[in-house]
């Protein structure tokens, strides 16, 4: 005989304050135990209609084809590198981190010859460096690049961006999986033609769905295909008609019903908090954690610093693992290790969402005082 678990799950109310999931407020919790309604239920449709709008909202775009995938970032991701690259298709994909690698990753298993630019870690791109990669590699279809750089705390700045990459025929692409709902994200005004982000960040909802966006400039590019879309569960020209309701409703996949409302009611407290009052708010607790970091002996590793991901290098001596295992064991509070080239150097401090309380950093600083 197995030894098969027969109590019921228990886990602990930990203060998640890592690179995420970040914590998930009781409100989101009781939409996801809500009654189970098919996909193609009226009641549903209405839901989903709502959360696409929602979408839309958070993003500040217009753009018809704004939907939750069914996955967690990295879905995102795929989908929009498999729907606007062909075989054969160049692309130009900014890396100073492990996400702007795993889009390169993602674009050469798709096909495409690759042009990478790159900055050290934790440092960000001049719209000078991008202008010059894109006048040198002009038949490149898009530029990829990420907003939130989760693994080095980076905050890319984006304006002026779209001018450079669209006068040269490109689509500009963007991950927000750490910036949508915490940082200022404007799709439209900036031109960003496709946009991916997570429900487990800074919309403080668990992990499992990928909010995306594509500009008609995208819808175009891939109406213009040659070859079908390589992964079959995330083409979008099977998708859309059930996201936008565009030529009936059909069934592609089976939608995740209870996740669709956790995503609802997470992005329906987000515009309730509003826009730019919760921007404002991931502002004001990250000069609050910087200070009191700083006054620690800890310091910022990149210079343009996210609000929602606080990267910081370790001082001399301090016991990385031990110290975040006593964080989570004494005070059940989540921190990050460093990832990459920064492993055993830095900490990774999210500040997303339900998580970015004046409490929840005053906690932490009090208990880093105490086990350090
Ligand atoms: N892009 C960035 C910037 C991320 O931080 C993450 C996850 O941390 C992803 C992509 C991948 O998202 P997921 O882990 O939800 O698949």
């Amino acid at each position: 005989m197995s030894n098969r678990p027969t109590s019921p799950l228990n886990p602990r109310e930990r203060i998640l304050m890592g690179p995420g999931p970040s914590t998930v407020p009781a409100r989101i919790l009781r939409a996801l135990a809500a009654p189970t309604l098919g996909h193609l239920d009226p009641q549903f449709i209405e839901y989903m209609d709502d959360t696409c709008q929602l979408i839309r909202d958070a993003y500040q775009t217009k753009n018809l084809l704004s939907f939750p995938v069914s996955g967690t970032g990295m879905a995102g991701m795929e989908t929009i590198i498999a729907n606007l690259i062909e075989p054969a298709d160049e692309a130009i994909v900014c890396i100073n981190g492990v996400f702007g690698g795993r889009m390169k990753d993602n674009l050469q298993r798709c096909g495409a010859t690759v042009h990478a630019i790159e900055v050290p870690w934790g440092e960000t791109f001049s719209n000078e460096a991008i202008a010059e990669a894109v006048e040198k590699h002009p038949n490149a279809k898009m530029l990829g690049i990420v907003h939130a750089e989760t693994s080095t705390g980076a905050h890319q700045d984006l304006s002026g961006l779209a001018e450079i990459v669209h006068d040269a025929g490109m689509l500009l692409a963007v991950d927000a999986v750490t910036s949508l709902g915490g940082h200022e994200l404007k799709v439209d005004e900036w031109g960003i033609d496709a946009i991916y982000s997570g429900t487990q960040k800074c919309l403080s909802c668990p992990p499992g769905l990928s909010p995306v966006s594509f500009s008609d400039r995208a819808l175009e590019r891939m109406d213009q295909r040659k070859t079908k879309v390589q992964s079959w569960y995330l083409d979008v020209s099977m998708l859309k008609n059930y996201y936008t309701g565009s030529g009936g409703r059909a069934y592609h996949h089976t939608a995740p019903i209870n996740m669709i409302y956790a995503l609802r009611e997470s992005l329906a407290i987000v515009m309730e908090e509003g826009l730019e009052n919760r921007i404002a708010r991931h502002r004001e607790m990250h000069l609050l954690l910087r200070e009191g970091l700083e006054d620690l002996g800890f310091t910022y590793i990149p210079k343009q610093s996210l609000c929602t991901l606080n990267c910081v290098a370790l001082p001399d001596g301090v016991d990385d693992a031990g110290i975040r295992g006593r964080l989570l064991s004494e005070y059940d509070i989540e921190i990050g290790g460093g990832l990459g080239v920064f492993a055993g150097k830095a900490w990774r401090i999210g500040l997303m969402g339900h998580s970015a309380t004046k409490r929840n950093i005053n906690t932490l600083l009090a208990a880093l005082s105490d086990v350090m």
